[in-house]
């Protein structure tokens, strides 16, 4: 295992809000009844619910950064309904991209109660997404993929470039498919929200990294660099450093992202791009540019994954990424100026290789969630409630709704893996250069 992991400080949506105060750290040893590590949707969601159901006992959440401050706070802000495929021809696979979009119904749902409940702010907008694509050619897949769509009952449209030029403020698209179900929402915002309103029975520890556990008869044994912590039932909300714990290795692995925002654009900037509502668009070639526009004018993207040291990526390889995105804004946005990025930043997300999640108990007391590809916001909040109420023995028909999906396939060791990985991003990077 590492020892350490550092992330960058760059990010945009992290920079918006007020900086955190009352931070405590691991610095001696402590003991509870549950243990959650990492406090991202998933481990808040987690702690949560136990502190609601568990109002006498010790629950003790705790991260090796600061929480929230991992994927789920430099994420996209996309809350999905709906990923792309592209049309189906037997029922079975109709079956089972039905049974992952009842979870990212159940995603949204329980996203929207948080949200009411507390009276969060998060710049919140139903204003749905679009897969999106400079080539005529995917016309093919959209129209399969709207097949998809109809059958399931989930209201779309085809748009062709005039209309997408007039929504989107950018000539690039030839064609698209707008799903009216998807949310955009400030990322941040949404996960500072939830580490507010954490339960007095939950401790947060915070910069305390996970270095070592053990199981002994009924206990857990879980070693920090200050202090080591002893519980009775532990929960695994590390998504894309789930393998690095030694949690289910042979089923997920890392993959980083990059990002880039620029500033707010100018009134004149934003009028020569045609004043757009707020939209997000994703693209129809898994490589292809993630490309947003946010409530308050500015223009996020993110087109780069890929297998990297997932606990660390230097400023100048971060800069290095960065030149894509610029050049990603410039391709779609000719008359913007070319120094218009104020931040970037990379984030880690976890992968399966047939897509499916996580969400197991490995024995009596150990439990894990993750692994929710583009779809953390809704899935990781959905998992970390219900993943708390199945470690507490307890029965919903959400988790029937999980348990419902396949479970993540076997995966190759390495080094079989990282090459059949690199190979296959490889391959889609090809097939989307023109949508980077
Ligand atoms: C650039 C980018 C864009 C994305 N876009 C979208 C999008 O638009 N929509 C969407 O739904 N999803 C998106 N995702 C994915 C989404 O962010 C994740 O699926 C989601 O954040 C997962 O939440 P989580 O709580 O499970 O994991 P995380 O938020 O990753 O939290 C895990 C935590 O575990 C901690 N941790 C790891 N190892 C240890 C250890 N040894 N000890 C202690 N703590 C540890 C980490 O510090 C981290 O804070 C994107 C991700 C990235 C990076």
């Amino acid at each position: 295992m590492k020892n350490e992991l550092i992330n960058d400080t760059s990010c945009s949506w992290i920079n918006d809000l007020d900086p955190r105060k009352n931070i405590k750290i691991l610095k001696k040893n402590d003991d509870c009844e549950w243990l959650i590590v990492g406090a991202g949707y998933t481990g808040l969601s987690a702690a949560r619910k136990l502190g609601q159901f568990y109002p006498n006992q010790k629950i003790i959440l705790i991260d090796a950064q600061l929480a929230g401050e991992g994927a789920s706070g430099r994420n996209s802000g996309y809350l999905v309904d709906t990923t792309l495929n592209d049309g189906f021809t037997s029922n079975k696979a109709m079956e089972s991209y039905k049974k992952k979009a009842d979870i990212y119904e159940l995603g949204i749902k329980i996203v929207k109660k948080f949200i009411k409940e507390y009276q969060v702010d998060c710049d919140w907008n139903e204003c749905g997404k679009y897969f999106a694509s400079s080539r005529k050619e995917d016309r093919k897949i959209l129209t399969n993929f709207s097949n998809t769509l109809s059958q399931l009952g989930y209201k779309h449209n085809l748009l062709t470039n005039n209309e997408l030029l007039k929504r989107l403020g950018t000539n690039f698209y030839n064609i698209a498919l707008h799903t009216e179900g998807g949310i955009l929402l400030h990322p941040g915002k949404l996960v500072r929200s939830m580490i507010d309103v954490l339960p007095t029975n939950v401790f947060l520890y915070e910069n305390s990294y996970l270095l070592k556990w053990t199981k002994n008869k009924d206990t857990i044994f879980c070693n920090f660099k200050n202090g080591k912590i002893k519980t009775k039932k532990i929960i695994f909300a590390t998504n894309g450093f789930l393998n690095s714990l030694g949690i289910r290795s042979n089923y997920n692995f890392p993959i980083t992202l990059t990002a880039s925002m620029t500033r707010t654009l100018t009134d004149k900037e934003f009028k020569s791009i045609g004043e757009p509502k707020e939209w997000g668009v994703l693209p129809v070639r898994p490589m292809g540019a993630t490309i947003r526009m946010t409530k308050d004018r500015r223009i996020l993207i993110r087109n780069t994954a890929e297998v990297h040291n997932p606990f660390h990526m230097s400023k100048i390889e971060l800069n290095r990424r960065a030149i894509k995105q610029r050049i990603g804004i410039k391709k779609r946005f000719p008359q913007l100026p070319d120094d218009i990025i104020q931040s970037s930043w990379s984030g880690i997300v976890s992968r399966t290789r047939n897509s499916s999640q996580i969400f197991e108990k490995i024995d009596d007391s150990i439990f894990v969630a993750g692994c929710y590809n583009g779809s953390g916001i809704g899935v990781g909040t959905l998992f970390g409630e219900q993943i708390a109420i199945k470690a507490s023995e307890e029965k919903t028909k959400e988790i029937e709704t999980i348990e419902a999906r396949n479970k993540p396939t076997w995966l190759p060791p390495e080094p079989f893996l990282t090459l059949g990985v690199k190979t296959r991003l490889i391959y889609e990077r090809i097939i989307a250069r023109s949508e980077v």
